[in-house]
């Protein structure tokens, strides 16, 4: 398998092991997980089934970042306690992810490894990496001089992006302004927490390096996320990294490309989301998956159309009816086809497209041969559609 490693630019061969780790960044919140992310964690779902398939064993780790700033102003307006808001965020994603087969090994929860980021935090400012201004702790990058090398960004619009995604670069006093926080004073209502430097909340970034490390060890083999997350949060993780002695080293940074919908990437702010939830209300869930797996490219993205739903339940139907037959065509070149299609990448819209010349070949022409229905069922293992719900 072949996936595309942000940081060094090109393909990287995956090496198959015997101990392989897969951490993929979770949707926080949840309340507004659309179908873009449900795409974002199928793909990752379906690297781990297929290279278990190829005989790795792979330890799957996907956060869940419940000490999160736009958790805090929800609860807020809703009037309801920080920690009730997170626990109905986080039991409605478990059972949705079970529903739709998104599996994983760990979920860890960045409230449960607060002493982990401290002790960062501290060895990072015993290496003279931080600086406070006001209770802030903020990551000095200027040592740094790998910071950018994730995202390749440029200077501006790494400080252009800061700005838009949640950072701070025009606060007065700092030392530069990508400098980010590590951690930061609550206020009233928020989560705190009793740390050397003061009472207060980790920042975001702090979270996913201290996670990855408990959980996946030295070494992350392919480090995943929606192309939002590459700057400012796995730059600013990976410089992190950098600064800590025993950390993790990432192989691949592989980035799910995000869902465009009428002509717009998707996205809450925009208001043109299609959410999972209400899918899921409507359809079965394995045909959610297969909507969201139908017509979707990690590199490229792809559109979401309203009929992907009504169109999945279809094929999944078909899909089911020929891996139930008894015989069909020869399905060598077709099965070879489709893993291509999958180790490229995982070309999941092209992986499906040439399994339907497959199933369409099986119910109407029938065949002799007996391998066929299996194949098709490998291709539905692969895909994470082995239960019909
Ligand atoms: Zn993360």
């Amino acid at each position: 398998m072949r996936l595309y490693c942000t940081k060094q630019g090109r393909d990287i061969e995956v090496a198959i092991s015997d101990h392989m780790s897969l951490y993929v960044c979770g949707v926080t919140p949840y309340d507004s997980a659309h179908t873009g992310h449900l795409a974002m964690a199928a793909t990752y779902d379906v690297i781990a089934r297929r290279l278990r398939s190829l005989g790795a064993r792979v330890r799957v780790v996907r956060n869940i970042t419940d000490v999160d700033d736009p958790l805090l102003p929800r609860a807020a307006r809703l009037n309801i306690p920080y920690w009730d808001l997170v626990e109905q965020e986080v039991s409605q994603w478990n059972a949705d992810i079970r529903r739709l087969n998104l599996t994983s090994d760990v979920e860890p929860r960045a409230s449960q490894h607060i002493d982990h980021m401290v002790s960062a935090i501290e060895e990072m400012s015993a290496a003279g990496r931080t600086y406070e201004i006001e209770g802030t702790i903020y990551f000095r990058i200027s040592p740094d001089s790998r910071f950018g090398e994730v995202s390749h960004f440029d200077r501006a619009r790494m400080v252009e992006t800061s700005r838009e995604r949640g950072g701070d670069p025009d606060r007065a006093g700092k030392e530069d302004p990508l400098d980010f926080i590590l951690w930061q004073p609550s206020r009233p209502g928020e989560p705190q927490y009793d740390a050397p430097f003061g009472r207060g909340r980790p920042g975001w970034h702090i979270g996913c390096s201290v996670m990855s490390r408990e959980h996946c060890g030295m070494r992350v083999d392919i480090h995943g996320g929606g192309a939002d997350l590459i700057f400012p949060h796995h730059e600013c993780e990976a410089a992190q990294d950098r600064s800590m002695q025993h950390s993790t080293d990432v192989g691949i940074w592989f980035h799910s490309a995000l869902l465009d919908y009428k002509g717009e990437k998707m996205s809450k702010s925009r208001g043109n989301i299609v959410l999972a939830r209400d899918l899921l209300a409507r359809y079965n869930s394995m045909t959610v998956r297969l909507a969201t797996l139908s017509h979707y490219t990690p590199r490229g993205g792809g559109e979401w159309q309203d009929h992907y739903a009504d169109e999945a339940a279809e094929r999944l139907a078909k899909w089911t009816r020929a891996a139930e037959s008894q015989y069909g065509p020869d399905p060598r070149r077709v099965e070879a086809e489709f893993y291509s299609r999958l180790d490229n990448n995982v070309e999941l819209g092209e992986a499906v497209a040439v399994a339907d010349e497959l199933v369409d070949q099986t119910l109407t022409y029938g065949g002799s041969d007996s391998r066929t229905p299996r194949v098709i069922r490998d291709f539905m293992a692969v895909l994470g559609l082995e239960r019909s719900r």
